[in-house]
């Protein structure tokens, strides 16, 4: 890929950044965004308002971790890596602190199959990782083990974390988790919600194999 190609994709990660503040999954310039590229991945820099991100203060760093570029990387960049070594099908990384999936995450809850949409984070849970201090590597440990046969999991008293195949998705899957957890939280409130059986979320998950499939040139 050429340089004009890095420029357009950091364009289109920092579209990404500002499009999962206005949808209210995020605050400030909490959260992170990353999306794989040659050798590595294209991920925010660390602290910086995502208002005024240029294209060129998005990071380069290799799969190995290097950097050679003079802005810092996202701090959570080790949890970016470790998506992208461990799930071959990660196109693109999302990290954020939506208020219900942190809130859930600080009760240390996992979301359980409490409605079928739990399955579009791959399974019939999404799991809350155990807590350890922001940008260490103890923490992407906790998160590729709540990451196991899922796409999104919950961090222990900090957020959410999600990957797909692309920018999109991956923005998609955000706000998925987030109003989830909205409708979990709730539901809680409430009363005790029931849970589907590992069963009913097979069939879910079945079901969702060819859900939204058009025919050429209507989707
Ligand atoms: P960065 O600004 O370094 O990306 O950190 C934000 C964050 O959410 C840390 O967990
Ligand atoms: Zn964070």
């Amino acid at each position: 890929m050429n340089s004009a190609s890095r420029a357009s994709l950091s364009q289109q990660l920092i579209d990404t950044c500002l499009a999962m503040n206005a949808a209210g999954i995020n605050q400030g310039s909490a959260g992170n965004i990353s999306l794989r590229f040659e050798n590595g991945f294209l991920i925010t820099p660390s602290g910086l308002a995502y208002d005024r991100l240029q294209p060129d203060n998005i990071v380069l760093v290799a799969l190995d971790g290097n950097c050679k570029d003079r802005m810092k990387p996202s701090s959570e960049w080790r949890m970016h890596r470790d998506i992208y070594l461990k799930r071959p099908e990660a196109g693109a990384v999302l990290h954020a602190h939506p208020t219900f999936a942190t809130a859930l995450s600080c009760l240390r809850l996992d979301i359980p199959a409490f409605h079928y949409m739990v399955a579009v984070a791959g399974g019939s849970d999404i799991r809350c990782a155990d807590y350890a201090l922001f940008g260490t590597q103890q923490l992407s440990d906790h998160m590729l083990s709540a990451l196991d046969g899922r796409r999104a999991c919950l961090l222990g008293t900090h957020g959410m974390i999600c990957f797909h195949d692309n920018l999109e998705k991956a923005l998609w899957l955000g706000i998925e988790v987030e109003t989830l957890a909205r409708q979990y939280w709730h539901a809680r409130q409430a009363g005790n919600p029931v849970i589907l059986s590992a069963e009913q979320m097979q069939e879910v998950i079945e079901k969702f194999a060819d859900y939204g499939k058009q025919p050429a040139g209507e989707d």
